[in-house]
């Protein structure tokens, strides 16, 4: 039988419409503050779909436009100013960010409040002490959303993520070692990654190579869920091999459709989740 697919899409727009409602029972219009560092065009289109985003559901962005070759100094300074403007809210810093930028120092600079990406040292180190208050990276809260959507139980579930980066790896493990999942992370250096897999009931994929995972690789009836955005062409595809792998597997979710809209939604969540604090 088939795998039953994840519908990131449809799921997203239900959280985008209570966000919706929410928002016009606050007695103030979120804001969320995006800063753009150069004109990778990649980057281009995510500050597009964000703000996109937040117009649709009734969040104000503003849009920080800066430079390539901006200095620490100049970057600190614009976070500074936003941290203490208080018709805004969440703010993030569009990534990549050129070679010659410490990242972390720079979101480091942001109040933890505002850090709706949950970037900062601060909100890491909450979410590893398993303090639910922090913010959340939006991504691997859309990751556990879409499985919580399967209504499949946690509770000694063998997960296996594939990829342990700050942004997305590192935190889903997390996130699912909280549900009582036993979590088992692979990365570039991992021995043997198709038996690894094959005993997983929940796979995340991770990594940013496409097709990545083949149906071989996984256990009958697991679920996978795809992160990877892989441009081909003018074509996005995940890490998995999805028309195979959906033969093997009990959920999946596509790409795109599955967690790319679960990731702006999330953002979304978040940034009102900083107004009402
Ligand atoms: P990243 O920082 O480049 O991390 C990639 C991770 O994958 C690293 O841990 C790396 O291992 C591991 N890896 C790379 N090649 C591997 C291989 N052949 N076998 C096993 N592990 C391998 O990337 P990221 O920011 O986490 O993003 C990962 C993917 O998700 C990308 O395609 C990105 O575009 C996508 N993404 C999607 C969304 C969304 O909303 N859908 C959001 C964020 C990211 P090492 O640590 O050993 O180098």
């Amino acid at each position: 039988m088939a795998a039953k697919i994840i519908d990131g899409k449809r799921i997203s727009e239900k959280i985008k419409a209570q966000l919706r409602q929410e928002i016009k029972k606050l007695n103030k219009k979120p804001g969320l503050a995006i800063i753009q560092v150069g004109n990778n065009p990649v980057s281009e289109i995510y500050v597009n779909n964000k703000r996109k985003a937040c117009e649709e559901v009734g969040i104000f962005s503003e849009l920080h436009r800066v430079p390539e070759n901006v200095s620490e100094a100049q970057l600190v300074n614009l976070i500074q100013r936003i941290n203490s403007d208080n018709k805004i809210h969440g703010c993030i810093v569009q990534m990549p960010l050129p070679n010659h930028l410490d990242g972390q120092k720079i979101v480091d600079a942001l109040c933890p409040l505002k850090d709706v990406d949950g970037l900062t040292t601060y909100n890491q180190g909450r979410l590893l002490g398993g303090k639910n208050t922090a913010h959340i990276p939006a991504t691997p809260r859309g990751v556990m959303k879409l499985i919580e959507s399967t209504g499949i139980k946690l509770n000694g579930k063998h997960a296996v993520v594939l990829g342990r980066s700050n942004l997305v790896g590192k935190p889903t493990a997390l996130l699912l070692q909280q549900e009582n999942c036993t979590v088992t992370v692979c990365h570039s250096k991992t021995r043997n990654i198709p038996a690894i897999c094959r005993t997983a009931d929940i796979l995340v994929s991770a990594i940013g190579r496409p097709r990545f995972v083949k149906a071989n690789m996984i256990k009958r009836s697991a679920v996978v869920i795809d992160v990877g955005i892989n441009r081909i062409g003018n074509k996005i595809i995940g890490d998995v091999d999805f028309e195979n792998v959906k033969k093997v597997a009990g959920w999946i979710t596509p790409v795109p459709g599955g967690v790319g809209p679960m990731t702006v939604a999330c953002l979304l969540e978040n940034v009102v989740k900083a107004a009402k604090i």
